[in-house]
């Protein structure tokens, strides 16, 4: 199943190969040899009618001897390596270069069955010339013309043994030439081999390591073609995806941690008071811290309740039209209570008295309160929060700034991942989820807006996010 592909590619090269092989071996004889013998045939017809309108002509007006005709025949069949006689009508062998040789032989033969008419429309047939041949050869006729009679014929014949040994000259041609082609064929299977087989396995490889977990497998294919890209996308997927476990491994130990303490104490504080190691008198005090504890439960459990909605595919969003100033107002009055146990004042400066914005309100009052929240969270005592909403280019912004901690400027990039707590806030804020900004993020991200952070450590944090006000939405 592995080497499925590579198995049919090695097939389709060998069933080329001997398809081609098959071919050239049924066909290619057969064409070769037929356009040999009429190619040949050609070239003896015109050299016969040649002599027929000159030596035989000659010969039967007796403008020629027939000893000039013998010899001179004979000197033209050994140059075309050819027999050739003069027959006369009824068959009978006048004059034949193969017997007038050596020993003078020249004794008249007679053909029986002559009948020149037998090659029908083609002018030439094979055979073995009315028996008057031992082996097959190929024979053209071409009669003698004068005073408007045949007065007899001009015969060319060749051994097919010559056409057949140049045959298989070609045929040895074809099949050198078949076996360099399927020489070079070899060549792509190992291109394909290299440039496709190969960074196909490797990605193959990869995709079973990522199936098995494994995300940090590193698919190496080097090219900068389209495996090459198909690789890097790999590599990059499975990056993303280690990168989303490791979060996951981290927020579940950070949840699990921060379970864990509020549920110890609650414990230990209940059980010390059941056991009387607290006194009554005291429970109020420690019951206080309790209720305390189970906040920072509740919070918990919302925040991650509420990422899990909003991530939810196609957040719903319940677009109305509400004053943003007033929602400022009402956000900064829940955190009186904390401001003041900080010595913190918030500072409202707000464009207007009415700023209407076209969103979902729960939604962003989560979102200023979360940027508020975090405000107080990282603020030193007795120190200023702003917030404040403008207007500009058709936008609304509202800006939360605080002169606290700040954030380290290779975090600024990472505070809005889940569950992402810069370090140097987890000492400050125990409770916090690393949640909040994501929540935002989310948020935003859903009604097409965005959000900015300038910050510098140890002076301060600026987040401004931007909202459609009402007026564009109407247009
Ligand atoms: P958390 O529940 O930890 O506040 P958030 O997602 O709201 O989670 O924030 C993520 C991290 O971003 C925080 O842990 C903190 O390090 C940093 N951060 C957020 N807001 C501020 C801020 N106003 N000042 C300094 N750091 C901040």
């Amino acid at each position: 199943m592995r080497h499925t592909l590579y198995l049919k590619f090695i097939l389709g090269y060998v069933i080329f190969g001997l398809f081609s092989l098959l071919t050239v071996s049924l066909f290619v004889p057969n064409i070769t040899r037929d356009y040999l013998i009429t190619q040949k045939a050609q070239d003896l017809y015109s050299e016969a009618s040649l002599i027929a309108d000159t030596y035989g002509q000659g010969l039967y007006s007796s403008r020629t001897s027939f000893e000039t005709v013998t010899l001179q025949l004979d000197a033209l069949s050994v140059y075309m390596n050819s027999d050739i006689r003069i027959i006369s009508p009824d068959g009978l062998i006048i004059l034949d270069t193969a017997k007038s040789g050596s020993d003078g032989d020249s004794s008249v033969k007679m053909i029986t069955n002559f009948d020149p008419s037998v090659s029908g429309r083609s002018y030439y047939l094979t055979g073995d010339f009315f028996g008057s041949f031992d082996e097959e050869v190929l024979s053209v006729i071409c009669p003698i013309i004068s005073e408007y009679r045949t007065k007899g014929y001009v015969s060319i014949h060749i051994s097919m043994d010559e056409i057949d040994s140049e045959c298989e000259s070609l045929l040895n041609i074809s099949y050198i030439t078949l076996i360099i082609i399927f020489l070079l064929s070899l060549i792509i299977l190992i291109f394909f081999t290299r440039i496709v087989y190969i960074p196909l396995r490797k990605i193959t490889k990869g995709a079973e390591k990522y199936a098995e977990g494994n995300y940090h497998y590193e698919v190496n294919v080097e090219s900068s073609d389209e495996m090459g890209y198909l690789a890097a996308a790999l590599n990059y997927m499975s990056g993303k995806i280690a990168d989303a476990e490791d979060d996951q491994k981290k927020f579940i130990a950070n949840v699990s941690h921060d379970f864990r303490s509020p549920l110890t104490s609650i414990k230990g504080y209940l059980e010390a008071m059941l056991d009387g190691t607290i006194p009554a008198e005291m429970h109020e005090k420690y019951l206080g811290i309790v209720l305390n504890e189970t906040e920072r439960l509740t919070k918990l459990t919302n925040g991650l309740l509420s990422l899990n909605n909003l991530n939810t595919k196609g957040m719903h969003l319940d677009m109305t039209d509400f004053d943003i100033n007033d929602m400022v107002r009402k956000v900064a009055e829940t955190f009186e209570g904390t401001c003041r146990k900080k010595s913190i004042a918030i500072e409202l400066v707000l464009m207007g008295d009415e700023l209407l914005v076209h969103a979902d309100k729960e939604k962003i009052e989560q979102i200023v309160y979360n940027l508020t929240d975090n405000a107080i969270k990282f603020s030193h005592n007795d120190s200023v929060i702003r917030i404040e909403t403008a207007e500009k280019k058709n936008k609304i912004y509202v800006s939360v700034k605080d002169n606290g901690i700040g954030i380290p400027p290779e975090d600024i990039g990472l505070i809005f991942n889940r569950f992402y707590k810069s370090d140097s806030s987890r000492g400050k804020d125990k409770k916090g989820t690393g949640l909040g900004l994501s929540i935002v993020k989310e948020i935003l991200t859903a009604h097409s807006e965005n959000i900015n952070v300038i910050s510098t450590p140890g002076e301060g944090s600026e987040f401004i996010f931007s909202l459609q006000p009402v007026n564009v939405d109407e247009v």
